[in-house]
């Protein structure tokens, strides 16, 4: 064929595939611009910058599973490796001796094309191995890949392989009529190997394998272009931007506060939270083109591993379903009248059941190699429901009710607030106008903390080591209320800007400056969220307070604990503020201690069941959430289950007890905060009955 065949060829393969991919964008670009703003995406550049070094170029993410991780990993760098191919081919159009200027006919270039072509192979292979292991139809809901689109991905696995076999094979060719950019090299050992096999055919017809590869080469390359572009495997170009722009220092965050809740300015246009798929925002948007349909965040949901109807991972993928059906609706200006836009997503496109099962725990917001930012969808939908048509599980209408009047969850009354501090044996000093200048702390007790029986018990031994610390500290007693933070979870942000404000003003008003918090949904709002409103308050966890007491010798636990533990991450306190090292440096320093972590620990721990006002909600579907993780740790074989919140606490002794009375477990199990378990190890603390959570509530 001659050079201008050759170019007219390629050129009209590059022509129509430009305009199709040209087209695609626009459109794509258009969706996104039409979204709702999403204020505030590039305020922590340095942050945004450093998250898509590591989680897009370092793959930081995946490389937590080193068999699927390693494989993309390659693919993703052989792609990047592999655009001085492209260059080469589009240059093999012109000239059939064509080499990149300057550094075209290096030996390293030459390496890493033929490295990279070898392990994208390589990749294919172990991705096909995967996906035929986690075969969704063998494995039903316990794949990751349930529900997936696998023939697109089996159709992207195989473009990828013709993108390296066209590859090789011109390149085979090349080798063989000299026209290779680096000769007849080991150093380009694929390419080399491919040629051994074509040496036979003689130089003219290797002149015309090489010709037609190129040219096929060109056509495979845009056409997975436009493939790309029209599937889920949209991910690849979107993803980036999506790292780019989510929240920092980690997608999984303070969620966004919803400005001008106030009656006053509202008028028939505002709209609060996600009704219908024109509300979504344009980084919203941007989420539902970036799953990859992986199935990671499927696997570490506790709603999707107790037979509940949710899976992140599938919302995900019914909202991009549903804009992509409503994208002429929402082009054309109609997105709340448009035959498809205006059908309500709740329940619609995702079912009141998927809406109510989440617990918030973030398990699918950390697992998301793309960090999508699913709570916000969630959350958002909850609080149209709630804010703007009223629907939701009657039994959070009783909670919210109680919040309102009485200040917390449980409708006890502020009355009943400093009950706890019966019997310690020392005052607890009241804040009354402002905090004594030499009381450090304000304790944040928390409506768990001071209500409820048991967890009252973790609140005393808090309370009696930090005083046997010398720690100066004062409570709010009756002034406290409850942060809000369940019915914000519920979607209720009236309800919780309305307490937020009013526990704000009387802290502000107490000259509070430092907290000690020893409930995670409170140390959660108070110091990520109460910021928002203009809160700002330095905030500590117990056990961050007990463990740092440790180190400094102010607390010096004596007795041995000769009890094997396991330690339950809350939620709240790991995976949304990163509080890992701290709980578990207080179970280092007790003598006689073994801890034995549970399997889904630390980042990968697995929800108690109780957050997002799970606690006060039915659990009517499926197992039941924390029996499956009081399972797992009763796996361990271990005597005590620690945790570190007083819903965890509630959860899994229920969870203790049930087991307990069917006689599956040991009667001798506990189930302690961790603080008590310290207590135990100091002088004058009481004996491990007195102190466990295991013990009839009020
Ligand atoms: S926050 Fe937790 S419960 Fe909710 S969808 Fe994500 S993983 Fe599932
Ligand atoms: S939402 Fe994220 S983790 Fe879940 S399937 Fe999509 S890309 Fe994977």
């Amino acid at each position: 064929m001659t050079i201008d065949l050759r170019l007219a060829f390629g050129w009209a393969i590059t022509g129509v595939g430009a305009a199709l991919v040209g087209w695609r964008i626009a459109f794509l670009l258009r969706l996104l611009a039409n979204g709702r703003p999403a204020p505030g995406r590039m305020k922590n550049l340095g942050a945004q910058i450093k998250a898509e070094l590591t989680d897009v170029f370092g793959q930081r993410k995946l490389l937590k599973r080193p068999g699927p991780g390693l494989a993309h990993f390659f693919t993703f760098w052989g792609f990047i490796a592999l655009i001085f191919t492209i260059v080469e081919v589009y240059g093999d159009l012109f000239s059939q001796s064509f080499a990149i200027p300057l550094f075209g006919t290096s030996r390293a270039l030459g390496f890493v094309e033929d490295f990279f072509a070898a392990a994208v192979l390589v990749a294919i292979i172990a991705f096909t191995a995967i996906r035929i292991y986690q075969n969704p139809a063998r494995r039903s809901r316990k794949s990751r890949f349930y529900g997936s689109h696998t023939g697109a991905a089996w159709f992207t696995l195989f473009m990828i392989f013709l993108v390296i076999a066209t590859l090789v094979l011109y390149r085979g060719a090349q080798i063989d009529t000299n026209d290779f950019p680096f000769g007849k090299t080991w150093i380009t050992f694929f390419s080399r190997a491919v040629s051994l096999a074509m040496a036979g055919a003689g130089h003219q017809t290797n002149v015309d394998i090489a010709t037609a590869f190129i040219l096929a080469q060109i056509a495979v390359l845009w056409g997975f272009f436009v493939f790309v572009l029209h599937s889920k495997h949209l991910h690849i170009f979107i993803s980036e931007p999506n790292v780019l722009f989510s929240r920092r220092p980690k997608a999984l965050g303070p969620l966004h506060t919803t400005p001008d809740l106030d009656p006053e300015k509202m008028d028939e246009d505002t709209v609060f939270g996600t009704g219908l798929i024109g509300h979504l925002t344009w980084k919203q948007r941007l989420d539902l083109m970036s799953c990859t349909e992986c199935g990671r965040c499927q696997d570490q949901c506790p709603a999707w591993a107790t037979e509940k109807p949710l899976s992140p991972k599938l919302v995900i993928m019914d909202l991009r379903d549903h804009m992509f059906a409503s994208a002429k609706d929402l082009l054309s200006g109609h997105a709340g009248d448009g035959p498809v836009a205006s059908k309500p997503l709740v329940p619609d496109v995702i079912h009141d059941d998927v809406l109510w099962s989440c617990t918030t725990c973030g398990a699918c917001v950390e697992q998301c190699p793309v960090d999508i930012e699913h709570l916000d969808h969630i959350l958002d939908m909850r609080r149209y429901q709630v804010l703007m048509d009223a629907r939701f599980p009657s039994e959070g209408g009783l909670m919210l009710r109680n919040i309102e009047n009485q200040g917390d969850p449980w409708g006890l009354g502020s009355g009943q607030r400093l009950a706890w501090t019966e019997g310690l044996g020392f005052d607890v000093p009241v804040v009354d106008g402002t905090i004594p200048d030499d009381v450090e702390y304000l304790f944040w007790v928390g409506c768990a903390g001071a209500l409820d029986e048991r967890a009252r018990r973790t609140t005393q031994a808090i309370a009696r080591l930090l005083h046997q610390a010398g720690i100066n500290f004062a409570v709010l007693g009756p002034k406290e209320s409850c942060t809000g933070d369940p019915a914000r979870r519920l979607g209720n942000e009236y309800l919780y800007q309305t307490q937020a404000q009013t526990n704000i003003e009387t802290l502000q008003s107490a000259g509070v400056k430092k907290i000690i918090a020893s409930c995670p949904h409170c140390f959660n709002s108070i110091s990520r969220e109460y910021p928002a409103l203009g809160g700002n308050f330095e905030v500590y966890h117990h056990t961050q307070v007990l463990s740092r007491l440790l180190s400094s010798g102010s607390l010096r636990p004596q007795s041995p604990v000769d009890k094997k533990i396991t330690y339950h991450d809350p939620c709240y306190l790991g995976r949304h503020n990163e509080v890992y090292d701290e709980p578990r440096d207080v179970l280092g320093h007790v003598p006689g201690v073994k801890v034995e972590e549970m399997h889904r620990c630390r980042s990968r721990g697995f929800c108690c069941g109780a957050g997002g006002a799970r606690m006060w909600l039915e659990e009517k579907i499926g197992t039941r959430i924390n029996v499956n993780r009081t399972d797992e740790a009763l796996g361990t074989g271990a005597d005590v289950i620690s945790t570190a919140c007083p819903y965890c606490l509630i959860m899994l002794d229920d969870a203790t007890k049930s087991r307990q009375a069917e006689g599956s477990a040991r009667e001798e199990v506990r189930v302690m905060d961790v603080a008590q378990v310290l207590e135990q190890s100091l002088s004058a603390a009481p004996g491990p009955s007195e102190g466990a959570a295991g013990e009839p509530s009020a």
